[in-house]
């Protein structure tokens, strides 16, 4: 008995040892600091060589001129990306200064590396870990960027390589690094992602807060499974630990007190692009005023009981139990969602929350008054959250979508996107609905790199329209007909045209000379007695127009057959069913 403990006990000593020597920047720190980008993945590239079960793999570029690493647990040491299992993607460092899910998640790899228990615990799910996203962001090492968090002692910068928020690139991809994401995302198909963040704003009592994509994206049966098993398991699960977690507080008014607003992360986030293709999101948000260990301890947390879950519910049935669902959707000729909007303020919930009795007091700076949360005055009482969202269904049911040849930017991304693109051979025309657009606003200043179109609304018309040889043809599938309609009906939050990729269409390429086009237009209005009665009718309402020459020769002018077809006139084409 006694040796076959001995002999158990000297199978293990490799392991320990290398276990022991193998400590992340975290751990040998004492809980103060973070890898660099070199350590880090000289830790990940150890990792590999210590266990078959782990492989580390490269994707693509990134802006900074490295690629992207990925580290891929499978106990079947199987690495076939086909391979049916529960899939876990867990992305570290979008934002470098909040550097805790690179230690959680290494760590846990780690152990998992080195605990045999652990390797059977997880035997039926892969885990997939982005140990840096943001690389070019991870080398730009600092310790003042995140002013406002305590620890760790050194870290990364928010901007990357060309100073853009990774974490508002997911649909634009102007970085490199998006498209070296889409090849790892399409690749490997997980089920269940999380990107590790860590949170400014209000002050209050947990160290870990959470956002999960709204169930209101997904189909009914994974809507079901995140809002009746998956959050309240996950909620619970915490608790149970000890380490009790609230969604995260995106405050409504100055303080929580007044309420929370669920985040609607439109596809531009991480988790609001995941969640496109039905896998179950997550963003973890630890509080910035929590030290570094504690944050690390609860991310870890968090990831586990992630992967627990991830075990039990088996969310890869109910992802292809809506994909089947669409597809009957489809067979019957429907509409589906398209566009999120906005929180729904008509429905309110309440939360129990645990916060911080929060005053005003006068500014040593300014002499006015400031906000202050006293910690010596914890409370635990409901506050007002609105976690609901309004869907709309007013989309057309789409058969195909053509996209001209000219866009080769869009087509280059939807191929990385894993949508299907038949290339038309032959001219032919075709009945279409072409959208016009009718209105839309653009931010002043630029945001991350465009000026961005919002609030835009669309009319439809149908027309007949010449296709070319070359031209894309685009059947929506049950996998891809979320992002598609997210990425190419105008009026979605994040689609190409409000990132300016069919800008050239909103400026009109001709004109005419007032003094030529008087006399064709007075000839036009004695032809068009309606264009004339229309005209009379809007300078009653509008003074501007009835006082400007130009302008009511403008008016003649857009109402002609002189007017350019193209200006507004959007690009991608459907047919629908
Ligand atoms: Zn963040």
């Amino acid at each position: 008995m006694r040796l076959s403990i001995l002999a158990a006990i000297l199978t293990l000593l490799p392991l320990c040892s290398s276990s022991q020597e193998l400590l992340t920047a975290y751990e040998k720190s004492k809980g103060k600091k973070t890898f660099t980008y070199e350590e880090g993945i000289r830790f990940c590239e150890r990792l590999d060589s210590l266990s078959d079960q782990i492989s580390l793999f490269t994707y693509g570029m990134t802006d900074a001129g490295y690629p992207l690493h990925l580290l891929v647990f499978d106990a079947d040491k199987d690495f076939h990306p086909q391979t049916p299992k529960e899939v876990l993607l867990i992305n570290n460092a979008i934002h470098p200064g909040e550097p805790d899910g690179v230690e959680a998640s290494l760590m846990l790899l780690r152990d998992i590396a080195t605990q045999s228990t652990l390797q059977k615990k997880y035997e039926n799910v892969r885990i997939l870990v982005i140990p840096f996203y943001n690389i070019g962001g991870v080398l730009n090492r600092n310790s003042h960027s995140r002013v406002n968090q305590i620890g760790p002692q050194s870290y990364g910068f928010r901007g990357n390589a060309k100073n853009y928020d990774l974490n508002r690139d997911f649909i634009k991809a102007d970085a490199q690094n998006t498209m070296a994401f889409y090849q790892i995302f399409h690749t490997w198909n997980p089920h269940v992602f999380v990107d590790t963040h860590v949170s400014n704003g209000a002050d209050y009592q947990y160290t870990m807060t959470l956002i999960s994509s709204q169930e209101e994206k997904y189909g009914t049966h994974c809507a079901r499974l995140i809002k009746s098993f998956m959050l309240p398991a996950l909620y619970g699960k915490m608790k149970q630990a000890g380490q009790e977690m609230t969604p995260y507080v995106n405050v409504f008014g100055t303080v929580p007190d007044s309420g929370i607003n669920a985040f609607m992360e439109t596809p531009r986030y991480s988790n609001g692009y995941t969640s496109l293709f039905d896998c179950i999101s997550f963003v973890s948000e630890t509080h910035m005023l929590k030290p570094f260990d504690k944050r690390v301890e609860a991310t870890r947390l968090l990831l586990e009981n992630l992967l627990e879950l991830t075990l039990m519910f088996k969310p890869s049935v109910h992802i292809e139990k809506d994909r089947l669902a669409r597809n009957e959707f489809h067979s019957h000729h429907l509409s589906y969602p398209i566009p999120y909007e906005w929180v729904n303020s008509e429905i309110c919930d309440s939360l129990f929350f645990k916060g911080y009795e929060a005053g005003f007091k006068k500014s040593k700076v300014s002499g006015l008054p400031r906000l202050y949360y006293d910690r010596s005055k914890p409370y635990e009482k409901y506050i007002p959250y609105w976690d609901n969202f309004k869907v709309s269904r007013a989309g057309h049911s789409v058969q195909h979508y053509i996209v001209p040849h000219a866009y080769q930017k869009i087509i280059v991304n939807l191929a990385a996107n894993g949508v299907k693109l038949d290339t038309i051979k032959k001219v032919d025309s075709m009945q279409v609905l072409v959208a016009k657009i009718d209105d839309f606003q653009t931010s002043a200043t630029p945001y991350e790199g465009h000026y961005l179109h919002s609030n835009t609304k669309v009319k439809w018309v149908s027309e007949k329209i010449r296709v070319n040889p070359g031209d894309y043809l685009i059947t929506p599938d049950a996998r891809t007909e979320n992002f598609l309609a997210n990425v190419l009906q105008p009026e979605a939050p994040d689609s190409y045209f409000n990132w300016n990729y069919f800008d050239p269409i909103l400026q009109q390429k001709e004109g005419f000379s007032s003094y030529v086009f008087e006399d064709i237009a007075a000839e036009i209005l004695k032809d068009d007695p309606q264009l004339r009665v229309q005209l009379e009718k809007e300078k009653v309402e509008d003074p501007e127009l009835k006082n400007s020459a130009y302008k009511q020769l403008e008016f003649v002018y857009r109402h002609s057959i002189y007017f350019e077809k193209s200006y507004r006139r959007y690009p991608v084409f459907v047919v629908p069913y």
